[in-house]
């Protein structure tokens, strides 16, 4: 049986693909309002989960094959179990838990972390430096499964490409284009591009999520600091963090506000012994 929720998402859905489609018959159109109605609906469209996981997942999969190219993995399976299991932690409390998540360490300068479609997540060995207790990092890892909850970057890429093309582009059997794409995507750093909502939405998501983890989500907004101080001191390092995740007052405001309007609960988590033994030994 479907929610009355699922049921006017469903119609929401169809509404949105049938304007869609009636605006494809217009192409060529040249009213400049069929234009701006266009952009808007495309923008509402942007907003809507149109790709099934496993669309997603070989979007996921052809964008790490080549990504994985220009990155150094870190492989030593303590710091990796580590990762894999906290992030896991959070997975079965995020609100997107039917699809596998992998989580993978990143040797690469920079505090960096981020997510690619399909469930695969990225921690920067200097992301974990940078953390000074577990909870600051789960809060990242948390925001970071929010992109993957919101479909954020499936949006972003059916703005640019529309839904269309980008859906023939999956479903194509000769995987040459979505290649193609998956370059271009790369090159132009697209995925990682989000709205100011999006970060809005996986900011909410990330700290609910460490929250119903048992994790103190007070590390969200401690990490906020963390960011500010580091900033100051070695900026270079946060650049290109930043440069995806810029932090307007506007949003430790916000976490702020989540975070005293969840109710009390006990035994939350802030840090760990394993958490710091991680730390010693990636120094
Ligand atoms: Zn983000």
């Amino acid at each position: 049986m479907r929610t009355m929720l699922e049921k006017k998402k469903l119609l929401y859905k169809l509404f949105t693909f049938f304007l869609l489609f009636m605006l494809s018959l217009c192409t060529g159109c040249s009213l400049n309002t069929l234009g701006n109605v266009g952009n808007t609906l495309i923008e509402a469209a942007s907003d809507v989960n149109i790709f099934t996981d496993a669309e997603e997942l070989q979007f996921g999969q052809a964008f790490v094959a080549q990504h994985e190219q220009q990155i150094k993995l870190y492989t030593d399976p303590v710091v990796t179990n580590y990762i894999n299991e906290l992030g896991q932690s959070l997975v079965r409390h995020s609100k997107r838990k039917n699809i596998r998540y992998t989580f993978k360490v990143v040797d690469t300068k920079g505090v960096n972390a981020y997510a690619v479609p399909g469930g695969f997540i990225y921690v920067h060995l200097d992301l974990i430096r940078a953390s000074k207790t577990e909870s600051e990092l789960a809060a990242v890892i948390g925001h970071e499964i929010g992109h993957i909850v919101g479909q954020h970057s499936m949006k972003r890429l059916t703005q640019v490409y529309g839904i269309e093309i980008l859906k023939q582009l999956i479903l194509d059997e000769d995987d040459s284009i979505l290649k193609k794409v998956v370059a271009e995507v790369l090159a132009a750093g697209l995925l990682f591009r989000y709205s100011r909502d999006h970060e809005r939405e996986s900011d909410f998501y990330g700290v609910q999520n460490v929250y119903d983890a048992g994790i103190n989500p007070e590390g969200a907004a401690v990490f906020f600091e963390t960011l500010r101080a580091m900033r100051g001191r070695e900026p270079s390092s946060l650049e290109k963090f930043l440069s995806t995740h810029p932090v307007p007052s506007e949003r430790v405001l916000n976490v702020r506000k989540q975070i005293s309007g969840l109710p009390p609960k006990s035994g939350l988590r802030t840090d760990s012994s394993r958490f710091q033994q991680i730390k010693r030994r990636i120094q």
